[in-house]
């Protein structure tokens, strides 16, 4: 499903370069359950945003399916993200203007399925996720787990085949984290590749595989 060649990536401000990933592979078979821990500014997330194709990256490559996706253009970047590609942000990232219904509704906007089937399956899975009673609330209104349950159904609506999660349970008690777990062992019991990032031994636990990255390569 995954597989990074050698990728490298830095960040530049101002006259200073700092290498962040310095060639990193990875090989994530289609239905593996992957977590990837690794200190705080150790890349986690810069690497998740290529494999999300929110970023590209410098040097390396990427295959996603067998596409190879460091060739492609922008366009076809972001077909692939909004067709294959459920992402769960590090913080949420809804948009605060729109209802939670909205906010759920967004990855479906340019896909081709009739509105009235969008919508039907955006209430089936609010309806799932316990959210059905706020879809109408805009989401400064909810708890962070609502939040996070909203960043979720988000990313699930497009039924896609890779699901990447930055820190899902971040700042979440317990039960909400317990919730979240559970949604992810379904989703990927029904067939998804998941690929999580996480500081929690627990939450990794439930990975199939524990990878860290440190020093810019994954170990
Ligand atoms: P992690 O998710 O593991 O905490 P990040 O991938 O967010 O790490 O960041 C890795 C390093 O890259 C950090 O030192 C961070 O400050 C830096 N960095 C991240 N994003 C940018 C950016 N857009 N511009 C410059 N530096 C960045
Ligand atoms: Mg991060």
């Amino acid at each position: 499903m995954i597989d990074l060649k050698d990728v490298r990536k830095h960040y530049r401000s101002g006259n200073l370069k700092s290498e962040v990933l310095r060639g990193v592979n990875l090989q994530v078979k289609q239905g593996e359950y992957v977590a990837i821990m690794g200190k705080s500014g150790s890349g986690k997330s810069t690497m998740l945003n290529l494999l999300g194709t929110l970023d590209v990256l410098d040097k390396g490559e990427y295959k996603l399916a067998g596409k190879s996706v460091h060739k492609m253009s922008r366009g076809k970047r972001v077909r692939l993200r909004n067709e294959e590609i459920g992402f769960v942000f590090q913080h949420f990232q809804l948009i605060p203007n729109l209802s939670v219904f909205q906010n759920v509704l967004l990855p479906l906007t340019y896909g081709r399925k009739r509105l009235g089937k969008k919508k039907a399956r955006v209430l089936a899975l609010l309806d799932e996720m316990g959210l059905l009673d706020k879809k109408n609330q805009k989401p400064d209104r909810l708890s962070g787990g609502e939040k996070q349950r909203v960043a979720i159904a988000r990313a699930l609506v497009n039924e896609p085949g890779l699901i990447l999660a930055d820190e899902p349970t971040g700042s979440l008690d317990e039960e909400t984290t317990e919730n979240i777990l559970s949604l992810f062992d379904r989703v990927h019991e029904q067939g998804a590749t998941i690929v999580v990032i996480t500081h929690d031994q627990e939450v990794a636990d439930r990975a199939g595989r524990i990878l860290r990255l440190q020093n810019g390569v994954l170990v």
